[in-house]
Formats: structure tokens, C-alpha cells, sequence
């Protein structure tokens, strides 16, 4: 699959003067709650409203969705607000009946996208739709099981794709729901610019008083659009309460946030500038994340030592260490000079930890 300017067509097509919205609830719980949300958010800037039907959830037990009778509701959405419609689907008899009842976009979710069985399975059932088809990032951080699904879809003739940031399931608890790994979605953006590329901030981040960071974060890195969930009752929703956001305060982030506008030509330098410093700022902030974690194993070796009464300084340990990292730097372009002093200045932080430790 090469990258084409085709890919983006759709999405020009909309000409839009701001990035694309989906916006609705996690799940579709009644028709009354579907209706009311997309009354809400009628003449706003929603381009589409979504609704999860079939609901896939971790643990069984949980609310599994309405099914297919939401699908129905969805259809007053577009008979009584005009906003189109999207769902996501998870097996070819999803795909049969969300096109049965026209909705308009389809996309697919983390845990499908992990399975190239079911996506093929999918896109064998959507061949040749004139649907427009999201991807969302697979669970784990793997950007070729990603860019798989996509192919499958391209090569089963779907031609309006799109794909989906979520953000990535980790094993160690951080302040998201799921970690943005921005540098994944970058390096797809970089080997598919014309795909449409859209941020989901309520599952990256799982509360909805993050979602504007993360979400201008994105519109920083010229994505193309937002998912956002959005519902009249967010606290007493069904599934994802705490990161469903009200429909007024998804028109007051559609306010607020920076939007980046197609540009003349002049502005092209200052839209690069501000992506490559978005870049910039997440990868010290990786940084600064990282060298926390190291101090923290730091620590954990000061309390260790303490045990046995060892000296903090281990020379044998430190010079294996700088020779091993400057030959690591030398394969990456980095100066011996600059990584004797960064590892010095860290090597020194770690030792501080220690004493401490050793000195309480
Ligand atoms: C959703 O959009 O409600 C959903 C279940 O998303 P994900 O596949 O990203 O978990
Ligand atoms: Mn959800």
C-alpha cells in the first residue's frame, strides 16, 4: 500500500473549516439518551455522531451494548438532527447490518484490530463499500498489526479510510487510560501523510478533565480530527463514566482549543515549526518520564545495599555502564563527549538517591 493523496479525498470532500468531529456516547443506552444527546449537539460542530452498540468489554457481566436495535435510533438521529451517523463493528454480521441501516461510518475497534482474522473478516464484508472506515490502533503498541488492518481494508477496495489513535494498553499504572505513545501515530502520519489521521482523547486519557490537553496535543501535530465522547448524563452513563465530557462542554473545548486551518503559503512554515517543537516537547517529556523510572530502580538498589552494608560507588558496574551507553550513542549520532557528560549528570542523581537512602 503506497501512500496517495486519493486516501484523503473524503475528507476534502467535507471541506471543512475545522478538524473533523465525532462526538456521541460510549454506548447507545435508550433511544431517549441517544435523541437527546444528538439533539444536543445538533448545530455544533459534530460532523458525526457515533454510539457504541456492541459493546466490547474486558470482563463479561458489564453492559454489552443494546444491539442491533440501536441501530434504529441511530437512523432518527439522522432523520431528526441530520448529523451522520457512526458505530463500531466487530464481526461480519455488525458489518451487514450497520450498512442495512446506512450508517455512515464505521469504525473499528482496539480489540478487533489486534486480529488480523477478524479484520479480514470485516473487510471481506465491507469490500468495495463507499463507507467511510476507521482503524483504531490495535490494544498493544504494535504499529505493523495497525498498518495490516489497514492494508487488508485498502485491498478489500474500501477507499475512505481513516485511522484512529487510542492510545495503548500498558502493564504499569500511569495517569492515562491508555498510553498516547505519540511517536507511533507520528511514524504512521510520516509513512501515510494523506491518511486521515484522528485522535480519540477519552480512551487515552479515561478522564475527562485530560481531554483537552491530549486533544490539543493532537490538533498540535496536525491530526485531522477528534473522537470525543460526549453525553448528557456523563456520571450515570453505563460504560466510561468518568471520561464522557457534557455536549456543552465539548462545544466549550471546540471554542478553546488552537485550531490549526488549512494554510496559505507563508503559513506552511509556521504550522511545520509548531509540529516538529509538538514533537519536540513529547519526546522530553518521555525523557524526564524515563529518568524518573531510573531513579526509582536507583532507589530501589540504595535500599538494597543498605541491607548489606555496600558502598553506593561500584566502579566496575559504572565503567561497563559508560562504555556500553557511548557505543549505544556512537550507532545513533551522539558525540562520546555528550555521553559522558549526560550519564556523569545521571550517574550522579542516582548516587544522591542512594545516599540518602543509605543516610536514612
Ligand atoms: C469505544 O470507542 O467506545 C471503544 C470501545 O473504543 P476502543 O476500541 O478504543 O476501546
Ligand atoms: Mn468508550
Amino acid at each position: 500500500m503506497e501512500n496517495s493523496a486519493e486516501m484523503r479525498t473524503w475528507l476534502d470532500d467535507l471541506a471543512l473549516s475545522h478538524p473533523l468531529v465525532i462526538a456521541g456516547p460510549c454506548s447507545a443506552e435508550t433511544e431517549d439518551q441517544v435523541l437527546s444527546i444528538a439533539k444536543a449537539l445538533k448545530d455544533t460542530d459534530v460532523n458525526y455522531f457515533r454510539a457504541g452498540i456492541w459493546k466490547p468489554r474486558t470482563r463479561p457481566g458489564n453492559f454489552e451494548g443494546v444491539g442491533a436495535l440501536g441501530l434504529k435510533w441511530l437512523q432518527k438521529v439522522k432523520a431528526e438532527t441530520g448529523i451522520k451517523t457512526a458505530t463500531e463493528v466487530a464481526n461480519k454480521d455488525h458489518v451487514k447490518l450497520a450498512l442495512e441501516h446506512d450508517i455512515d461510518l464505521l469504525w473499528i475497534g482496539a480489540r478487533s484490530t489486534v486480529s488480523p482474522f477478524i479484520i479480514q473478516e470485516i473487510a471481506d464484508e465491507l469490500r468495495g463499500t463507499d463507507k467511510i472506515v476507521l482503524v483504531k490502533n490495535p490494544v498493544n503498541p504494535d504499529l505493523s498489526l495497525w498498518l495490516g488492518a489497514i492494508e487488508r481494508l485498502y485491498t478489500a477496495d474500501i477507499k475512505k479510510l481513516g485511522v484512529i489513535h487510542r492510545g495503548f494498553s500498558t502493564y504499569e499504572k500511569t495517569k492515562y487510560r491508555n498510553i498516547p505513545e505519540w511517536q507511533l501515530a507520528i511514524e504512521l502520519q510520516q509513512k501515510f501523510p494523506d491518511l486521515p489521521l484522528i485522535c480519540d482523547p477519552s480512551h487515552i486519557t479515561g478522564k475527562r478533565d485530560m481531554i483537552f490537553d491530549v486533544s490539543q496535543t493532537a490538533l498540535d501535530l496536525n491530526y485531522d480530527g477528534l473522537m470525543i465522547e460526549t453525553h448528557t448524563d456523563p456520571d450515570n452513563a453505563w460504560s466510561d463514566a468518568a471520561q464522557q465530557v457534557t455536549p456543552t462542554a465539548l462545544v466549550q473545548m471546540m471554542t478553546d482549543l488552537r485550531m490549526r486551518k488549512e494554510t496559505a503559503a507563508g503559513e506552511d512554515y509556521v504550522n511545520k515549526l509548531a509540529n516538529l517543537r509538538t514533537q519536540i516537547d513529547v519526546i522530553d517529556n518521555q525523557l524526564i518520564e524515563t529518568l524518573g523510572k531510573r531513579m526509582k530502580v536507583a532507589k530501589e538498589i540504595g535500599a538494597l545495599k543498605k541491607t548489606k552494608n555496600v558502598a553506593v560507588l561500584q566502579n566496575n558496574r559504572w565503567n561497563e555502564i559508560l562504555g556500553k551507553m557511548i557505543l549505544e550513542g556512537e550507532q545513533r549520532g551522539l558525540s562520546e563527549e555528550f555521553v559522558l557528560k549526560m550519564f556523569k549528570a545521571i550517574h550522579q542523581e542516582s548516587i544522591n538517591h542512594q545516599e540518602k537512602i543509605l543516610k536514612s
